[in-house]
């Protein structure tokens, strides 16, 4: 795969692209959101590239999602009292703009009935 095939966050797993990474394990990366939307505002990755959104993921690997799910409370535990939201922007429309699938760990203080 050329690096212009490359998803950017395939370039932070492989450290082309500096990032603020809180976890890794064998089979994800969590970091900081470059443009944060919360208090706590990481993103959950699997290393893989094979999956462009959740809906593909949970059909063709849901033990991966389960991964993803943990990891999500574990970093939310750590900072910010174990309460989180996570959001899986799934199509343009939506907003997703990588399309490499990641989960949002939204955590803090979040207004109450809104998305973000
Ligand atoms: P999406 O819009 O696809 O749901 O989420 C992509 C997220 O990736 C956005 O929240 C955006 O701020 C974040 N993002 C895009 N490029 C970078 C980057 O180079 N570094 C980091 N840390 N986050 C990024």
């Amino acid at each position: 795969m050329s690096d212009t095939e490359r998803s950017i966050f395939s370039r932070i797993i492989a450290r082309e692209i500096p990032a603020t990474i809180v976890a890794e394990t064998d089979t994800l990366i969590a970091f900081e959101d470059i443009a944060p939307q919360a208090p706590v505002h990481l993103l959950v990755v699997p290393k893989t590239e094979d999956y462009r959104n959740v809906t593909e993921l949970a059909s063709g690997n849901p033990a991966l999602m389960a991964e993803m799910v943990a990891l999500a409370q574990q970093l939310a535990t750590e900072r910010a009292g174990g309460d989180f939201r996570l959001v899986f922007n799934t199509g343009p429309s939506a907003g997703q703009t990588v399309f490499h699938v990641h989960a949002h760990v939204l955590a803090g203080t979040l207004g109450e009935g809104t998305l973000a």
